[in-house]
C-alpha cells in the first residue's frame, strides 16, 4: 500500500533515508556483506567501510577516530554513557544531575540509577525552556559524577548552554585537584536532535560524551554513536565478542555505518545553507501561524531553538484531534514527541515550562527538514486556520470562553460601544 503522506512535518521523529545515503548503503547490503571480524578480503572490505565512517564522523564533531563507539542508535548510545559511567565511577561519588526536559532515553536511566541508591538532581528549565548554568553550578558537589544535559530538545527546540556548562565542569575538575579530591566529574550531551543541524566541536563544547543517531539527520534507523573522550572512565554495558574496541559487543551494523557517515557528509556540506533556509521557513510559519490563528502560544524560546522546530500550544483544541483532520489532508506532524504520542499523559517537557495540562494536550509541534519546501510551508498555513476553525466550533471550552469574553466585553464597554 502506497502511503498517501506528501507533506512531512514531523522531521524530529524521524527523517526519511536520503537517497543518496541509500546508494552509499547498497552494495553493503547486498554484495559487500562480509562481516568485519573476518580476516580474508571480503570482511576486510567491510572492517575499511567501519573504520573510514568512523574517521568521517569523528572529523565532524573535532574528536578522534578510537573516541567513537557505534551503537544501535541514540537511546542506546544515552543508556550507555548514563550507566556506563555511573557503574564505572560509583565508588567515589553517586550523584547524577540532568534535567526535567530530557529525553525518556535519559530520564529512564537516570529514574532506573535512582531506584539503585543513586542520588539524582532533576534541574528545573524557564519559562523558555532553558537550563540556568547558575543552577547547574550549584547543583554540584564532591560527590557528583556526572552531568547529562541534553544540546537541543526534541519537543521544543532550545538549545541548552552546553558550552557554559562544559566550563562549569572544567572549573570544578581544577578545583577538585587543588583540594586534591580524587572523584571525576563527566559531562554527557544527548545531541540526537542537533547532530548534522547544528555545528559542534566536542573541545569547544567541553563535554566527555555525546550521543547521536542517524535516523535523525536524513540517515538510516537503528545506528548511533556514542563519542567517549579518551581517558572517561565507563563500563561497557554489551559483553560478546569485543567489538568496538571492547566497548560495545555485536557483529558491525556495517552498512548502517556507512549510511550514518554517507550522512554526516552531507550534513556537513549543506549545514550552513540548510541552517539559514529551515530558520527563515521556520519564523515565516512561526509569524503567520500567530497572525492568522487567534490565542495560539509558541512553546520554547522564539530564538535559541532548532531552526526546524514550531511547536504551539492552540487554544480550544486537542491536538490528537487537530492532527488526524490535518493526517486527513496529507500533512504529518506530531503532538509532542512521538515516543510519548500513544500516551494521553500531558507532555513532561511542555509542563516543565509552566504550561497547564490543556496547553500540554493542545500542542502541535511542526518540524522542518532537508525536503520541506516554501510551498509546503503554505499549504500548511491555508490548511491550518481552517482545521483549527473547525475543531473550535465543535469545541465546548471554547464555546464557553467566547460566551465569557462577550460577557466580560459587554460589561466593561457595554454593547453598543463594542462593534
Ligand atoms: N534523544 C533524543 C533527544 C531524541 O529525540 C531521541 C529520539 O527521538 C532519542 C534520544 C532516541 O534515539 P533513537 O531513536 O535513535 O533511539
Amino acid at each position: 500500500m502506497k502511503t498517501k503522506i506528501k507533506i512531512y512535518f514531523d522531521n524530529a521523529a524521524t527523517t526519511p533515508l536520503d537517497p543518496r545515503v541509500l546508494a552509499a548503503m547498497l552494495p553493503y547490503l547486498k554484495d559487500n556483506y562480509g562481516n568485519a571480524s573476518t580476516l580474508y578480503s571480503l570482511g576486510q572490505k567491510a572492517k575499511e567501510a567501519i573504520e573510514k565512517s568512523r574517521e568521517t564522523i569523528a572529523n565532524f564533531i573535532g574528536a578522534k577516530s578510537e573516541e567513537i563507539i557505534f551503537t544501535s542508535g541514540g537511546t542506546e548510545a544515552d543508556n550507555f554513557a548514563i550507566k556506563g559511567v555511573a557503574f564505572a565511577n560509583e565508588k567515589l561519588g553517586q550523584h547524577i544531575i540532568t534535567s526535567k526536559i530530557e529525553h525518556h532515553a535519559v530520564l529512564e536511566p537516570f529514574y532506573w540509577l535512582e531506584k539503585r541508591g543513586f542520588k539524582v538532581t532533576y534541574l528545573p528549565v524557564d519559562k523558555n525552556g532553558l537550563v540556568n548554568i547558575n543552577e547547574v553550578e550549584k547543583a554540584i558537589t564532591d560527590e557528583t559524577i556526572l552531568i547529562s544535559i541534553m544540546h537541543a530538545n526534541n519537543e521544543i527546540g532550545t538549545i541548552q548552554p552546553i558550552a557554559e556548562i562544559g566550563q562549569i565542569v572544567k572549573r570544578t575538575r581544577e578545583e577538585r585537584k587543588n583540594r586534591n579530591i580524587q572523584t571525576p566529574i563527566y559531562f554527557h550531551t544527548d545531541a540526537v536532535q542537533s547532530f548534522g543541524h547544528l555545528p559542534i566541536n566536542v573541545d569547544e563544547l567541553g563535554v566527555d560524551l555525546l550521543s547521536a543517531s542517524a535516523h535523525k539527520l536524513y540517515g538510516p534507523k537503528g545506528v548511533g554513536m556514542l563519542y567517549l573522550r579518551q581517558g572517561v572512565k565507563i563500563d561497557s554495558l554489551i559483553h560478546g565478542g569485543g567489538h568496538e574496541s571492547g566497548m560495545r559487543s555485536g557483529t558491525e551494523n556495517v552498512a548502517g555505518i556507512v549510511g550514518f557517515a554517507k550522512a554526516v557528509e552531507l550534513a556537513k556540506e549543506e549545514l550552513n545553507k540548510e541552517f539559514k533556509r529551515l530558520t527563515e521557513l521556520r519564523d515565516k510559519l512561526i509569524k503567520e501561524i500567530l497572525e492568522k490563528i487567534k490565542d495560539v502560544s509558541l512553546n520554547g524560546d522564539r530564538y535559541l531553538r532548532l531552526p526546524g522546530n514550531v511547536n504551539i500550544s492552540i487554544k480550544g483544541i486537542e491536538g490528537e484531534a487537530a492532527l488526524l483532520y490535518l493526517d486527513k489532508k496529507s500533512i504529518a506532524c506530531s503532538t509532542g514527541s512521538a515516543c510519548s504520542s500513544r500516551s494521553l499523559k500531558p507532555s513532561h517537557v511542555l509542563l516543565a515550562i509552566g504550561k497547564t495540562p490543556e496547553e500540554a494536550h493542545s500542542s502541535l509541534r511542526f518540524t522542518l527538514g532537508r525536503f520541506t519546501s516554501a510551498k509546503d510551508i503554505n499549504y500548511l498555513l491555508k490548511v491550518l486556520p481552517e482545521i483549527i476553525g473547525q475543531l473550535r466550533k465543535m469545541s465546548p471550552t471554547w464555546q464557553e470562553d467566547i460566551v465569557k469574553k462577550e460577557i466580560y466585553e459587554d460589561k466593561c464597554f457595554g454593547k453598543e460601544e463594542k462593534v
